[in-house]
This record gives structure tokens, C-alpha cells and sequence, in this order.
């Protein structure tokens, strides 16, 4: 029994049931126990009545006035109609008996007996009938039921109602910012659902403001720490006793932190945007493998300053998504394959595609990620302690998660610390159908290639 409706129903009906039977069982006994009780009054009346019109020589209207009773009706009959009564009944009468005559519950109990020539009978007053002796000793049962049926009710209806005011008093609570309430519930009806719903729905509201707190602080720390920096340098330029060669340092520190912050601000803004957004134009039809060696050759001062080597093996491979926001997911992927790998090492790029879709792995030997650390890169803001002071600002990876996601694709990583990192992007060769099967990422082996060869591609 989970519904509530059902709840009260049964017991409504349970009261009903119970207050039937109990008054059923009390009108039956009680009936029965009043009609034998006016019976034996009436007998008595009858046989005191014959006894003085045989002792004395009051007459009928005498003896009927002598013993007047309020509750019973005495009334001298003259003639009795034998098929009223039944012939047996009419005989008994005549040989001088009394007869008790059962007339129902409306009409009552009455006695007619025979006085010479004549007959009495004994009945119920009108204004005394058998209702009223029913409720005259029903009453205080009557007003029993009433006060326990009464407190039934109001104690379920309580039960019913507590939680619901628990509940209202939690929501005002809510509403005015406090999201560590909780309400307790054991209950497993349509109340004990809400409570767990509205326990789960603070719980949800909780982890947001707490993200919204850690983003806002997240951002000030960001722009803190390049500001902090161009205001120092801007200070020493300010300084006439300065070099012309400390004035062209510090303004070159003070354009890099500029950049940054520009990076940064715009980074922030296009991951805002995306995750306002619930699909992205997926219309364009482009090259793959293009697209990949078009993002190598961007990155080119990169991996030529640390003197790094490509290992490329890229399928020819024709896709239809968002060109603009994949080329951002490979800038980014390889620009820290780039970033995190020591000087001369070496960056696998692999492209495949099987069925209806495409994979892409970019693999490096550098530091690696440790196993706390990894579940969280694709987190706001998280950079490794040891990635801190470099240039990212641990927004790249949620950047290339949420573009992935948009294009109904995943992005898996595996790394091993010291030895290097994975990152596998699986996308659907047509980006604008949703694809909830969207397979696991094969492990393959890379040709190894020279990075001078990508020129040779279409870019
Ligand atoms: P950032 O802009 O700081 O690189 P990302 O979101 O791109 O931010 O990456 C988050 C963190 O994940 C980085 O700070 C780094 O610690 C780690 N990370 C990402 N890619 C790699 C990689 N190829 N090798 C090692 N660590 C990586």
C-alpha cells in the first residue's frame, strides 16, 4: 500500500465498516432487549389491571386512570376485530389471557388483554416510541464513536499534513539561500518520494552554488595572478633609471600577460557559450586527416622550438560536424601532447574510421598524469600542481570535452606517470545524428612519419 489514495480510502472505509458493525450489533442487541423489557412492563400492567377488576369493583376507566403510566397508552376496546389478531390468538384472549402482539419497529410492542365484556390495550405513547428509547441509551455510545472516529481522522490527517508542512518549512529555507537542509523520511508512499526528490533537488542546488562559488573564485585567481604581474612591470617601466634592454623585457612580460588574459577571457567565453547551448551547426562536410595536419602546422613554433617528432598516421577520413569547434579540440589535444612532453620526444597521431565513425588518438611520452589527478582533467580550471605556473589556465580539456559531447562524440584518456599520455576521440562520421553507440577506443600501432612530410597534405 504506497498511494496515499489508497491509504485513505482503506481506512475511511475501515471507520465506516467498524461503526456499521459495532451500531448493527448494538440496535440488534438493544432492540431485542427493550422489546422484552415493554413486554414484561406490559405484562405486569395487564395482570395488575385484571387483578384489581377482580378484587374490586372499580371499573375499566377507574383502574385505567389508578394506574396511569407515562410511557404506556391504557385504552379500553370495546369490540376486537378476530382476523385483526388471528383466531388464536383472539381465543386465547376470550379464555381471560394476555397477548403480547410484536408489531414491528415502527408500531412497537403492545398488550391487548380481556376484561369481561370488553378488552384493553396497552401501548406506546406516540410521543414514546422505540427511536426514542434507542437513543435515549445510544446516545452517550453514539457520542463515543463520534470522538474516536474524530480522533482517527485527525491524527491521520496529521500524518498526512506533517510532512507537507515539513516540507513547506524546508523550501522557505531554500528559498532564502540555506542549502543544507534535509528532511527525514522512512516513507515509501508519494510523500516519502517527494521528500527524497526535494532532498535530492538540495543536494543538486548544494554542488551548483558550490561550483558557482569555486568558478567565480576560480576566474578572480586567474586574472589576479597576470594582473598582479603587468602591474608590477608596468611600475618598473615607470622607472626612468631602467636599460633599454630591462624596458623591452619588462614590456614583453607585460604583452604575454596581456595575451593571457585575453586567451583566457576568450577561452572562458566560448566554453559559457557552449555549454548554453544544447546542439551546435554540424552541417559542414570537410577532411578529417586535413584538419589534424592543418592543427600540426599551427603548432609549429611549438614542437620546433623543443625539437619534437611526429609519428602520423592519419586515414583519409570525411566528416560532417563543426569545423571550427573540432579544429579547436585538436589545437588543444596536441598543444598539450606538445606542452607536457620533454624536448626531442616524440607525439603520436592516429587517424581511423570503422563503421560510422572516426577515431583519433593523440599520444605523447611525456610526464603523464597520475592516477588521483586524472578523473579531473576535464574539470574547470584543474591543472596539475606541477602545470600551474606554465601558461594554460586548466580550461582547454573542458573546452574539448564539452565540443565533443555537442558532436555526440566521447573523449577517453589513459596515462601512465613518467611514461606518457592517451587521448582517444571517437566521433560519429555524421556529427548532426546522435549516436548512443558509440564504440570503445581501440589500441592500435602508429606508422611513424616526419613532421616535414605533413606539408606535402592538403591543408
Ligand atoms: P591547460 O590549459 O592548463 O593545459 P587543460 O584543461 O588543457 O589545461 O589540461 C588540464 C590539466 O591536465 C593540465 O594542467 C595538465 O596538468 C593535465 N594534462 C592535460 N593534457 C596532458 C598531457 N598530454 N600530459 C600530461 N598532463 C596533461
Amino acid at each position: 500500500m504506497n498511494k496515499i489514495s489508497i491509504k485513505l480510502a482503506a481506512f475511511f472505509l475501515g471507520i465506516i465498516l467498524f461503526f456499521s458493525l459495532l451500531s448493527f450489533v448494538a440496535v440488534m442487541f438493544l432492540s431485542r432487549q427493550v422489546d422484552e423489557e415493554i413486554a414484561r412492563d406490559q405484562r405486569e400492567l395487564a395482570m395488575t389491571i385484571q387483578a384489581l377488576r377482580s378484587q374490586t369493583s372499580l371499573s375499566i376507566e377507574d383502574i385505567i386512570s389508578v394506574i396511569i403510566r407515562s410511557n404506556y397508552r391504557l385504552r379500553p376496546v370495546g369490540i376486537l376485530d378476530p382476523t385483526d389478531l388471528g383466531l388464536d390468538t383472539h381465543q386465547s384472549l376470550d379464555d381471560g389471557g394476555i397477548v403480547i402482539l410484536h408489531e414491528g419497529p415502527f408500531k412497537g410492542t403492545s398488550t391487548v388483554l380481556h376484561l369481561g365484556d370488553s378488552y384493553v390495550r396497552i401501548g406506546m405513547q406516540p410521543q414514546y416510541n422505540i427511536f426514542q428509547i434507542w437513543f435515549s441509551r445510544l446516545w452517550t455510545s453514539f457520542a463515543l464513536y463520534l470522538l474516536i472516529a474524530a480522533a482517527l481522522v485527525v491524527a491521520l490527517t496529521r500524518k498526512v499534513v506533517h510532512p507537507v508542512l515539513e516540507l513547506t518549512e524546508a523550501t522557505q529555507e531554500v528559498a532564502k539561500g540555506n542549502f543544507d537542509i534535509q528532511i527525514e523520511s522512512s516513507r515509501n508512499d508519494e510523500i516519502g518520494r517527494l521528500t527524497d526528490n526535494f532532498n535530492l533537488m538540495v543536494r543538486q542546488l548544494r554542488d551548483i552554488e558550490y561550483l558557482r562559488k569555486d568558478f567565480i573564485s576560480n576566474v578572480s585567481h586567474e586574472i589576479k595572478t597576470p594582473l598582479a604581474s603587468i602591474r608590477g612591470f608596468a611600475a618598473l617601466l615607470q622607472n626612468p633609471g631602467i636599460t633599454e634592454e630591462e624596458r623591452a623585457e619588462y614590456s614583453e612580460v607585460i604583452v604575454e600577460e596581456a595575451t593571457r588574459l585575453a586567451n583566457l577571457s576568450s577561452t572562458l567565453l566560448s566554453l559559457t557559450k557552449l555549454e548554453n547551448q544544447e546542439r551546435v551547426e554540424t552541417h559542414t562536410k570537410f577532411y578529417l586527416d586535413e584538419q589534424i595536419r592543418h592543427a600540426v602546422l599551427v603548432l609549429e613554433p611549438h614542437w620546433s622550438r623543443k625539437d619534437l617528432n611526429f609519428s602520423i598516421e592519419l586515414q583519409e577520413v570525411e566528416i560532417q560536424a563543426n569545423e571550427e569547434l573540432l579544429q579547436q579540440v585538436w589545437l588543444n589535444l596536441i598543444g598539450n601532447a606538445i606542452k607536457f612532453s620533454p624536448e626531442e620526444a616524440e607525439i603520436e597521431l592516429c587517424l581511423t574510421a570503422s563503421g560510422s565513425h572516426a577515431e583519433v588518438v593523440v599520444r605523447d611520452h611525456g610526464m603523464g598524469i597520475s592516477r588521483e589527478n586524472l578523473p579531473r582533467i576535464f574539470e574547470k580550471f584543474f591543472q596539475v600542481e606541477s602545470a600551474r605556473s606554465g601558461e594554460g589556465s586548466g580550461l582547454g580539456l573542458s573546452l574539448v570535452k564539452r565540443i565533443i559531447d555537442l558532436q555526440h562524440g566521447r573523449v577517453d584518456v589513459d596515462s601512465t606517470p613518467g611514461k606518457g599520455t592517451r587521448f582517444v576521440v571517437t566521433l560519429p562520421l555524421n556529427c548532426s545524428h546522435d549516436s548512443s553507440t558509440v564504440p570503445l577506443p581501440m589500441s592500435r600501432k602508429p606508422q611513424h612519419r616526419n613532421p616535414a612530410s605533413l606539408a606535402r597534405g592538403p591543408v
